[in-house]
C-alpha cells in the first residue's frame, strides 16, 4: 500500500520540473539551504558567489561560519580564480544564476567540471532562473536549490523551499536531515 501524502506529490512534481530523481520541500528557501550544510561535515570548505541572496550570505557568514565551515565568496565568472581557491577540502559550490539582485550569470558546466575535480556537491540556487529557463542538473549540477516562495510558488502566495538531486547518496543524507531537523512543509 502506497500511502500518498501532499508533501510526496508535490515533491514529486518538484523532481519532475527539476528532471532530477529525487526532491525534498522545506518550510521556506533559507530551511532548504541549511539541510544543505547540515548534510556536510563541520569544516566544510564551501566556495559561494560573491554576491549571493543576501539572506543566504547571511545564514553562511553569521550562523554557520560559528561551525567550522570555512566559506570563501569569491567571483565565479572567474574561472581561474575559482580553479585557484578549490582544494580537497573544498566539500561543496555553491552557485546562484543569475544572482539576486545583480543578475550576474555562471557557466554551471563549467563550475561542475571543477567541481568534480575534487569531488565537491555543485549546488545551483535556481530560485531566480526558474526551472522553465535553466535546468542546472543537466548542465552537470548536483543539487538545485530553490526558494518555492519566488517564482515556482507565484511571489507572496506561500513560504517554502526545495532541493532536488539525482545522486542517490545526496539524497540519502538530505532525507535523513529533512526528517531529523523538521523544518518540512
Ligand atoms: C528569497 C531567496 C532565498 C530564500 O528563500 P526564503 O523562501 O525567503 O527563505 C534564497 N535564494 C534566493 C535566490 C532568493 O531569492
Amino acid at each position: 500500500r502506497v500511502l500518498f501524502r501532499s508533501r510526496t506529490a508535490l515533491e514529486a512534481s518538484l523532481a519532475a520540473l527539476e528532471g532530477g530523481k529525487f526532491a525534498f520541500s522545506f518550510s521556506s528557501g533559507l530551511a532548504a539551504e541549511q539541510a544543505v550544510l547540515q548534510a556536510l561535515e563541520p569544516g566544510a570548505k564551501v566556495l559561494v558567489s560573491e554576491d549571493v541572496y543576501g539572506g543566504t550570505g547571511r545564514l553562511f557568514r553569521r550562523l554557520f561560519a560559528r561551525y567550522g565551515f570555512q566559506f570563501e565568496f569569491l567571483d565565479l565568472s572567474d574561472l581561474a580564480a575559482v580553479e585557484a581557491a578549490v582544494d580537497a577540502n573544498t566539500k561543496l559550490i555553491w552557485v546562484e544564476t543569475p544572482t539576486n539582485p545583480l543578475l550576474r550569470v555562471i557557466d554551471i558546466a563549467a563550475m561542475a567540471k571543477i567541481a568534480n575535480k575534487v569531488g565537491a556537491i555543485l549546488a545551483v540556487d535556481n530560485t531566480f532562473a526558474s526551472p522553465i529557463l535553466q535546468s542546472p542538473l543537466a548542465l552537470g549540477a548536483h543539487l538545485v536549490v530553490h526558494s518555492t516562495t519566488k517564482y515556482i510558488g507565484g511571489h507572496s502566495d506561500l513560504i517554502g523551499g526545495a532541493l532536488v538531486t539525482s545522486d542517490e547518496a545526496l539524497a540519502e543524507k538530505l532525507r535523513f536531515v529533512q526528517f531529523a531537523a523538521g523544518a518540512v512543509n
